[in-house]
């Protein structure tokens, strides 16, 4: 079991990225894409892995937040996690990009492999970490800005200025709001609506090429249009990146995603902790657990 500062080091990929991005405009994502799938250590035959974790704790002080995770993520597939408020699905879902180097307080130990590269290893840049792992939000947090400008941000931020207008109209496409706001992107975002304003996050995150979109509870402040939109929309974008998930709406987990990973409290000594108690395809989940604490779960028993 490894601390912050494992043996294992992913700097030569972080290393190799950056000098791509200083010596072009865009950033050559091609390259790192070679280099991601050879660093992969792959179940070719199905899946490629992207995230491999392997004995998971997170502590916030002395607290263990959630315990001994391992689970495996895949490429193209969109990963739900699931299970009752406080297991630590957040906790695990942020540490996959390392949304939670923030909060002073929090440690992780194990193993959080990404293509292969431990996600903590010395010499990772954070930033770079979450230029290739976005993330989506519970709430919609469009910036004050206009819409067009609200994408363009993180590539101008990164130097990725040619063609900026193609950039923005191709991300606003993919997330499935360009013909709804072409006749208004100089406009303030914060005039759309929810689900457009989720949609735009969408949108401000694959603006930068991501590899992978985290989507924390994205629909839980959405009606139920805006929801099934964001949910059609993660179908069309799992065929590019690979999603995870948070939900704490068994019935999405159920209709979006390949994978469910099911979390639980377990309370033993006076000490709760989140557990992962089983991960599967999620038809299996939701049809032939193994686990009883899954069946009572799914079924509306408990939770
Ligand atoms: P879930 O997403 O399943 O609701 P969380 O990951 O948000 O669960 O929380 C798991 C546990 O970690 C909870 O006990 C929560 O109180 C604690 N926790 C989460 N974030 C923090 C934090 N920033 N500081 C301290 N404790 C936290």
């Amino acid at each position: 079991m490894s601390d912050r500062t494992p043996t294992r080091s992913a700097e030569p990929l972080m290393e190799e990225e950056k000098q791509s991005e200083t010596g072009a405009a865009t950033p050559a994502l091609g390259s790192l894409a070679i280099d991601v799938h050879e660093a992969s250590h792959a179940d070719t035959t199905t899946h490629e892995t992207v995230f491999d974790l392997h004995d998971v704790n997170v502590y916030y002080g002395q607290t263990l937040a959630v315990a001994d995770v391992s689970l495996e993520i895949y490429k193209n597939q969109i990963t739900a996690m699931i299970g009752p408020s406080g297991c630590g699905k957040s906790t695990i879902v942020r540490s996959l990009n390392r949304m939670n180097d923030s909060v002073g307080s929090f440690r992780l130990t194990g193993e959080c492999l990404y293509h292969g590269n431990d996600l903590y290893a010395t010499g990772v840049d954070p930033v770079e970490v979450r230029r290739r792992i976005g993330m989506v939000f519970q709430r919609p947090n469009p910036f004050p800005k206009s819409i067009y400008d609200n994408i363009a941000w993180a590539p101008r931020m990164l130097g990725m200025k040619a063609n900026l207008d193609e950039r923005v109209e191709q991300a606003l496409r993919g997330a499935s709001l360009w013909d709804e706001v072409k006749d208004r992107l100089k406009t303030s975002a914060l005039g759309m609506s929810g689900g457009q304003q989720q949609r735009l996050c969408i949108a401000r995150s694959i603006a930068i090429e991501p590899d992978v979109l985290l989507l924390d509870e994205p629909c839980s402040a959405l009606d139920p249009i805006s929801t099934a939109a964001i949910e059609d929309l993660m179908q069309v974008l799992k065929k590019q990146y690979t999603l995870v998930i948070v939900t704490h709406n068994m019935q999405q987990a159920a209709r979006v995603a390949e994978r469910t990973a099911f979390f639980s409290l377990d309370v033993s000594n006076g000490q709760r902790k989140g557990v992962l108690v089983e991960y599967d395809e999620t038809t299996k989940i939701f049809t032939r657990p193994a686990d009883k604490r899954t069946e009572d779960y799914v079924t509306g028993r408990f939770g």
